[in-house]
């Protein structure tokens, strides 16, 4: 086979190279007019007319709708039946997708001119998508995630997934990217469905995602009905080459393009003759090794061209008039020549960046504008899920200057009544001494000066308990001893409450240094409780942009802060038993790289301890930071804080609530100097007062008091476990803490019984921890009178 080769020196070139990159969708009058009689067809008799097209020309025997719609049982099967390396691959690409696109999301604005009139732009997603999927050999999990994922991250409320005779590795990917529902139709039936809707398919508000011939005309037909994405012509690639990368991976990027359809183009541009050669002798010797050659070798032939030019600017400028989808700039210095390029989809930086790998797994979307469509458009993304409205709020002053202007256009115009309307607000019958009355009255709403994601917060909740048998707040149930009490009395009495307490805590954290085998060289931060530490490390670490990620369900205060800090928040779902997927959880660490990341060792509300093992492969995985939050330790008795040195990112967080102090508040955070100093910077000065400081090193130096009860408390927990078990209908997940999560058949009936029986517990019951309570261990009298309350509950 010969490739094309064209120099730009030569007399003709632009005109060979208009022919050789043309391409004009063919449009062929018999698709059209079969297309147009299935939708007005599937527009008339619905359902029945789905089926009917599905079962001639999808060959699927079903016998009604019902048994076209793929259970999210079956899609989940899917996924579990991957090979474990086909599953994780899948997994690491949707993640980092998903990655990507969070970055995407646009948010409202709005601002208030002179006179007071609010003006902005509410930027909502899309109610429901539809997307085609490919049936059969086609079909390509990529495009699934690829289409899925941009529309789930933009909050669309429902994602409907067409694909006839889907293969498995299409359904797994729609388990993971999160389609709503799958059904198994295609062809222009299924665009007609989702544009108008059926029984069975919902009206949609934008179809997008590739497919055949048939499918494109569709969706052509039935655009302005319903939104469509683009019509993809045949994929291409542009490498720009200068001999940084070896002939052979340019050769395999060529044919990678090629081996689509023989539509496809591939074209390579040079200054150098020599690499053209180079790069053509391979191609030569490679292309008997591929398994698609013939397709590879009837694109090549036909859309193909290795093109010299004068100069790497020369190609640049080239490249922008052709506009391809991919390009490759593999030069030894591709940023010199980014800034020279502004038409393409996707642009792929020097040599080690294959088209290959944007096509399945890099992060940013594969369905890029093809044909000389980047002049205008851009890759699929999460925008293309939003849609923005615009929203006007005139105020009174506002509706008597823009109401004149307004008038005065009008009248240009010619329309009266847009005249009279307008200005007939600024006419105002408000007189002037009733207008400084409203002024006066009208209170100023905390909706317009509150942040957004504020004002969506709920307060951390804590329920009035007074009177109560307290077992909601993982409370220490024993207090210090009277002898002890007094004694505290008078060392609390000799301190100066006039003066500001010693600034950095020295005295304090020395002593905690000393009772919490804190390993030498590591510092210590004091924090108002351990919730302060987690306020000061979020706050530090917010870069614009920045990613905290934690086990999900867990402690409230981590995701949170990250809301109050402006950090993205990404959750990872524990498994049903509130165990850890290490492995799925170690690949969206690689993937995500947050900057921050909160375990909770043992978990709060599940109780659990991950195994160390896991502990250490996240710290091993993670290039940010990893805040191992120990509140439980004395229950667990396990810890990391002898191991600090062992783990360049790592910081320990304890707090002394859960050891029988939470009325102090105080916690601390050990780690190495460089992360404390930086943290340090970020507390408030004086943060914790100076009866806290002094009351923690009384304890402290009778810690042995407090460790003797935390042991009385892991005897109880062990009774108390039993106890639970053993009622009808409970199930309780084990715990290294000091409270138990456990399930109930129906919580909030169990929650108000307890507490109708003055018993207080925490009512969890929300998606996740579906009917879950979370019962603190009390004392062995406290936990007798619990187990009588739940034993006489509903
Ligand atoms: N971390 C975890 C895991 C917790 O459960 C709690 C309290 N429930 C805290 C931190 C906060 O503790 P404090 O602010 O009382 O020190």
């Amino acid at each position: 086979m010969k490739l094309r080769r064209l120099k730009t020196t030569d007399g003709g070139f632009d005109a060979a190279l208009e022919a050789l990159t043309r391409y004009e969708a063919a449009q062929d009058d018999e698709v059209e007019a079969t297309v147009r009689a299935i939708i007005a067809d599937v527009r008339k008799r619905g359902d029945a007319a789905v089926l009917e097209y599905t079962r001639k020309f999808d060959r699927i025997p079903a016998q009604s709708m019902l048994e076209l719609e793929v259970p999210r049982a079956q899609l989940e099967a899917a996924l579990a039946a991957l090979p474990a390396a086909q599953r994780e691959a899948l997994q690491t690409a949707a993640a980092r997708v998903r990655a990507f696109h969070e970055r995407q999301r646009v948010q409202s604005w709005e601002f208030t001119d002179a006179e007071g009139t609010r003006l902005g732009q509410r930027v909502t997603p899309l109610a429901k998508v539809g997307v085609y999927v490919p049936g059969g050999k086609a079909a390509y999990p990529s495009t699934v995630l690829m289409n899925v994922i941009p529309a789930q991250v933009a909050g669309v409320g429902e994602i409907v997934m067409v694909s006839p005779n889907a293969e498995p590795m299409v359904l797994a990917a729609a388990a993971l990217a999160g389609a709503d529902r799958v059904i198994a139709i295609g062809g222009a039936q299924a665009v007609a469905a989702l544009a108008y809707g059926t029984g069975t398919v919902p009206r949609v508000d934008k179809i997008v995602g590739p497919g055949n011939a048939y499918v494109a005309a569709a969706k052509r037909q039935v655009f302005g009905q319903v939104g469509i994405d683009m019509i993809a012509g045949p994929s291409e690639i542009l490498v720009i080459g200068d001999g940084a990368a070896p002939a052979e991976w340019v050769a395999m990027d060529l044919f990678a393009q090629a081996e689509h359809d023989e539509m496809a183009q591939s074209i390579l541009l040079s200054p150098s003759t020599a690499y053209l050669d180079a790069v053509e002798a391979a191609i030569a010797r490679l292309l008997p090794t591929l398994a698609r050659r013939a397709v590879v070798e009837a694109s090549l032939g036909a859309r193909g061209a290795l093109i010299l030019t004068r100069s790497l600017e020369e190609a640049c400028a080239l490249a922008d008039r052709i506009a391809p989808e991919h390009l490759e700039l593999s030069v030894a210095d591709p940023d010199a020549l980014l800034p020279k390029v502004r038409h393409a989809g996707a642009v792929f930086l020097g040599r080690w960046s294959s088209e290959a790998v944007g096509d399945y797994c890099a992060g940013p979307n594969h369905v890029l504008p093809t044909a000389g469509t980047a002049r205008f458009s851009s890759p699929l993304g999460v925008y293309d899920f939003q849609k923005r409205t615009s929203v006007i709020g005139v105020s009174q002053a506002g509706a008597g200057t823009l109401g004149r202007l307004a008038a005065s256009l009008a009248e240009g115009e010619g329309l009266q009544a847009h005249a009279r309307s307008a200005e007939i607000r600024g006419q105002s019958p408000i007189s002037g001494e009733q207008e400084q009355g409203n002024r006066a009255l009208t209170p100023i709403s905390p909706d317009k000066i509150i942040r957004p994601e504020i004002l969506a917060l709920k307060a951390y909740h804590v329920a009035d308990s007074d009177g109560m048998v307290k077992l909601d707040a993982m409370e220490n149930p024993y207090p210090l001893p009277a002898p002890m009490r007094r004694e505290l009395g008078e060392h609390l009495a000799r301190v100066d409450l006039n003066r500001y307490p010693d600034p950095t805590g020295r005295k304090l954290r020395e002593l905690l240094a000393r009772k919490m085998r804190v390993p030498a060289g590591m510092e210590i931060l004091l924090g108002n409780g351990s919730d302060d530490l987690i306020q000061i490390v979020t706050f530090a670490c917010a870069r614009p942009g920045a990613a905290m990620m934690f086990p999900s369900p867990t402690f409230v205060m981590y995701g949170m802060n990250a809301t109050l800090s402006g950090m993205r928040a990404l959750r990872y779902e524990l498994r049903a038993d509130y165990t850890l997927d290490r492995d799925a959880f170690v690949a969206r660490v690689r993937a995500e790289q947050p900057a921050l990341i909160f375990v909770a060792w043992p978990n709060n509300p599940t109780g659990m301890l991950y195994p160390e093992a896991d502990v250490i492969a996240v710290l091993r995985a993670a290039q940010g930071l990893v805040v191992l939050d120990e509140a439980y330790h004395v229950f667990a008795q396990k810890s990391f804080m002898p191991r600090l040195a062992e783990f360049p990112n790592l910081v320990v967080m304890r707090t002394v609530s859960k050891l029988g102090l939470a009325g102090i508040r105080l916690g601390y955070l050990a780690g190495r100097p460089e992360w404390i100093g930086e943290f340090n910077k970020v507390r408030q000065a004086y943060n914790v007062n100076v009866l806290t400081q002094a009351a923690a090193e009384f304890v402290l130096e009778r810690l042995e008091v407090l460790e003797e009860q935390a042991g009385k408390i892991r005897a109880e927990r062990a009774v108390l476990g039993k106890a639970l078990a053993a009622l009808r209908g409970v199930t309780v997940f084990p715990s290294a803490a000091n409270f138990f999560l456990v399930r109930v058949p129906d919580a909030d009936r169990t929650y108000e019984a307890l507490k109708r029986q003055g018993v207080l517990v925490r009512n969890l019951n929300s998606p996740g921890l579906e009917n879950c309570l979370r019962i603190t261990v009390g004392t062995p009298d406290e936990d007798r009178i619990l187990l009588t309350a739940m034993r006489e509950a509903p």
